[in-house]
This record gives C-alpha cells, structure tokens and sequence, in this order.
C-alpha cells in the first residue's frame, strides 16, 4: 500500500507521530529531518525489541572536491580497515564485559526448552547487547565510509568473501578425554567479535559504495588472492614473506612495511591496473536485499 503522502507529523521537537493502518497514530522520536518527498514509511521491530520507523530517501552526495587521489583499503581482523595511506581504522569491539554476560547468557539459552516463554527472554537479553555494539559498529561504518568518499575518487577493496570468514570458532578437543571438547571461552569471545567485524566489512563496502554513486566517485572491487603475500616493491609473493602477523618483510628484496597496509597498497594497484571485478558481483559488497524482518504476524507494516 503505497499513497504519495505519508501520514506523519511532528509532534514537537522531539516527537513525531505517524499514521499505521490497523494501529492509529503512533508516536516515535524524530531523530532526522524527513526527506523532501517522503515514501511510504516502513515500521519494524528489531531482534533487541526495538521498533522503528523509517521513510525511504535517495541518498545524499557526500560533499567533496575531486582531487584524483586513489585509495586501496584492506580488511583484517586485528585493526578493522588499513588504507594504503597507512591509516589504521579500528572497529567498535564487544566489551569484556559484556562478551562475558552474552556467553553466559548463551549456555543458560541451550538448556532452555525450545519455544518457551523463558528461552525468548535470555534471546532478547543476548540480542540486547549485540545491538549496542551493532549500532556503534553501524555508525562507525557510516562515518569511516563518509570519509573515504569525502576524500577520494575511487576507492578499491579485495573481494571478500564475508560468508567463510564468520565461520564459528574451532572446537578444541580435550586432550584427556578423547570425544570430548574442552570450553572454549576466548575463542567464542574471538568469533563474537568476528562476526560483529565481518558485519562491519560489508556495511562499509555496501555505504562506500552507495555513498560513491551520489557523489561522483568509483569503489571498484579486485580479486584478494596473495595480497598480503605479495611484496609490494617487487612482486616476490610468498607466505615466508610474512614475518609474523604484523610485519611484511619481503625475502628476495627485503622490502619492510606494515603487513596490513603493504596488503591495501597491493589492492590498490590491482584496482589501478583495472583487474577490477564487477563492482556488483552477487554477493560481494553490492548491497544486499534487505533482510526480513521476523515479527509475529502482522507487525512489519507500512503506513500509508
Ligand atoms: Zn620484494
């Protein structure tokens, strides 16, 4: 149901009120200006229990001059994004805290009887502390992004494939006992942040380039194969190459740099050079269809 002026006021400062079909008017905080010509509004409810109203606009250019200057950007566990510049950007991470209470939380939800009222609690406790670090990481992905587009014509990440890189953390055999696994607390912290990580990635690249197209600059996408094996000053590629997780030291011409930003530097040139995949390649970095929201029937609803 789509009508060309959507039932939605402003209440006063703060507050704004829109028109849900079955519902009534519903009050929100307005948190952003309305778009000139807003569609149809879209009411969801978040895993944390959070409900939100959003009205779809076309998105606005980044403000920028261009200058011609290029980037290559790496993504890698330990710092969230190296450029080719040597800028480090790290990516908001889980709290000690609060990776203890989520873990917790996680084994008192696998003894709980599937469908119970109970179980449903601990999964909207769990999905409480993932949103606070999901929003923080969300905003930080907006702001590293709008940066990059603000500040360069074309952008070139490695094609990632995000899917395989989430994968849970290895379960570590108890040596004493064969058939049964010791737990695994640092690693599950490990593959928490991870996976919040790898989430990060593909908000970035997917805004990156959303952002890119408003604003008159290219995000190009390259094959990742032996960029962070391959030495940037002579094109030696070896593992020995290496040495250790943050130093790149080339074994044929003992090139030095940052691993993580010899890698970006590698990324870059592959996107100069024009090996550059599809930008649209299914899956990688084009932005996803949306997920939909699971509510219980009938509370993912437009209004009017
Ligand atoms: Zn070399």
């Amino acid at each position: 149901m789509q009508r060309e002026i959507p039932k939605a006021c402003r209440v006063s400062r703060n507050v704004g009120e829109v028109f849900v079909p079955k519902c009534g008017w519903v009050r929100f905080r307005w948190s952003r200006d309305l778009p000139a010509k807003p569609g149809m509004a879209r009411v969801t409810l978040d895993r944390a229990g959070r409900w939100h109203v959003s009205f779809p606009a076309p998105q606005p250019a980044v403000s920028r001059e261009p200058t011609g200057a290029v980037v290559g950007v790496d993504r890698g566990v330990r710092t969230a994004l190296v450029t080719s510049d040597g800028q480090h950007y790290r990516a908001p991470r889980i709290s000690d805290r609060d990776a203890g209470r989520y873990l917790a939380l996680q084994r008192k939800l696998s003894r709980q009887a599937k469908g119970s009222r109970k179980r449903e609690k601990t999964r909207q406790a769990m999905a409480r502390i993932t949103a606070k670090v999901t929003d923080r990481r969300k905003d930080w992905a907006e702001k590293a992004s709008t940066r990059l587009v603000a500040g360069h014509d074309l952008i070139v990440f490695e094609k990632l494939n995000i899917q395989g890189m989430s994968s849970a953390p290895k379960p570590r055999p108890d040596p004493g006992r064969p058939g049964t696994f010791l737990p695994n607390r640092a690693r599950a912290k490990a593959g928490l942040n991870k996976g919040i990580l790898t989430s990060a990635w593909g908000t970035l690249a997917s805004r990156a380039q959303q952002k890119a197209e408003a604003s008159g600059c290219t995000v190009a996408y390259v094959d990742p194969r032996f960029t962070s094996q391959q030495c940037r000053a002579c094109g030696h590629t070896a593992p020995e190459n290496r040495d250790g997780q943050a130093v790149f030291r080339c074994v044929k011409c003992g090139h030095e740099d940052h691993a993580d930003a010899n890698a970006a530097k590698n990324i870059l040139a592959r996107g100069l050079a024009g090996q550059a995949a599809p930008a649209r390649a299914p899956g990688h970095g084009a932005p996803r269809p949306r997920k939909t929201v699971k509510t219980a029937a009938g509370t993912t609803r437009s209004a009017a």
